[in-house]
């Protein structure tokens, strides 16, 4: 089986060098029981004005990876033991603390799931928003406030200039997720990484937290980064996703491809456990068992005991990731029976 480039662009040939690459991230975590292993080996890439989608079930490394390029795990007990984090070419891990503060916000960005608790109860939003202006450009604070409102206007919250100086619990969910946007916006960074930024809604305003980061993304050249365990969140949203297990990527492929045709027994199992309009009739699958223990990933093919496909190879070899197409990778030893089914 061939070793090939496992990132999760691998087989494009991008016109330009990608905004950002993760190469082979190893971060563990020292715990009272042992060492968990959350993620291991992990390589992907993000391009300007493109949304990758990272898709795992939780403990499947994707927020901690993404943690690891926001430069905000908690070390210790976390601990990154090899790799590489290129933004545009410059990696991050070798910077110091000042140096990676100063791309907080400013170049990279973060949208937590948690609006309530991530916005400053006491303060009004308009001042919140106001004060990203105020530090970082240098603004008045009355002309803080009119770039608030334009913001808020940009994410379609209504009477922006009615609502600029209510705090964060007179906003619906939905609305507070749009704050939480803006300020991940403020600054017009490269780079937005979006952890399950719509987990706490309900559905009709997941899809519209959803058409709002695809609108903003189009409207800029900035990548974006959604994190989520939701596959059925991201088929309009994403160009690209990359599914983790256990702290690796076990599938990469373009949205549009691997819906129609997965090329890994998890991926595959993943699409058969949600509803989908172009499939008619029988039942939802679930999957059975439960995710591993990061203080004890099987040996073999970490998936295993979970796989209706699994044999001998899988309990004792790691599958490398192998190209079932141009554009796409998967790490499991049988991919042809899944691909070519
Ligand atoms: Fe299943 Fe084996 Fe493929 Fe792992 S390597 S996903 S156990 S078939």
């Amino acid at each position: 089986m061939a070793i090939l480039d496992t990132s999760a662009t691998a087989g494009q040939t991008p016109a330009t060098a990608p905004l950002l690459e993760i190469r082979d991230l190893h971060v563990e975590f020292r715990t009272r029981d042992g060492v968990a292993k959350a993620v291991n080996g992990v390589n992907y890439q993000v391009h300007s004005g493109e949304t990758l989608a990272v898709l795992g079930e939780s403990g499947s490394g994707k927020s901690v990876t993404a943690q690891a390029v926001m430069g905000i795990l908690d070390m210790p007990p976390g601990r990154i033991t090899r790799g590489q984090i290129l933004f545009r070419g410059q990696d991050l891990l070798t910077m110091t603390g000042e140096q990676r503060r100063r791309l907080r916000g400013r170049r990279i960005a973060m949208i937590f799931q948690d609006a309530l608790s991530s916005l400053n109860p006491v303060l009004s939003v308009g001042r919140q928003l106001g004060e990203m202006f105020q530090v970082h450009r240098g603004m008045s604070r009355k002309a803080a406030r009119v770039a608030a409102i334009e913001l808020m206007d940009r994410v379609h919250i209504p009477a922006a200039s009615a609502r600029v100086d209510d705090y964060p619990h007179q906003f619906s969910g939905g609305m507070r997720q749009r704050i939480m946007i803006a300020m991940a916006l403020a600054l017009e960074p490269d780079l937005i990484i979006a952890d399950e930024p719509t987990t706490a809604l309900d559905v009709t305003v997941q899809a519209q937290v959803m058409d709002l980061l695809a609108e903003l993304r189009r409207e800029s050249d900035m990548g974006l980064i959604l994190i989520t365990h939701d596959l059925g969140l991201v088929a309009e949203a994403a160009d690209r996703i990359a599914v983790m297990y256990a702290g690796r990527i076990v599938e990469s492929a373009p949205v549009r491809d691997i819906y129609r045709r997965p090329a890994h027994p998890y991926t595959e199992a993943l699409l058969e456990s949600i509803p989908r309009l172009d499939r008619k009739g029988g039942p939802l699958r679930s999957i059975e068992g439960l995710p591993p223990s990061l203080l004890r990933i099987p040996e073999g093919c970490a998936f295993h005991p979970r796989c209706h496909r699994a044999r001998e190879l899988c309990r004792t070899e790691v599958p490398l990731p192998d190209r079932p197409a141009p554009e796409r990778t998967s790490a499991c030893h049988f991919w042809k029976e899944t691909f070519g089914d």
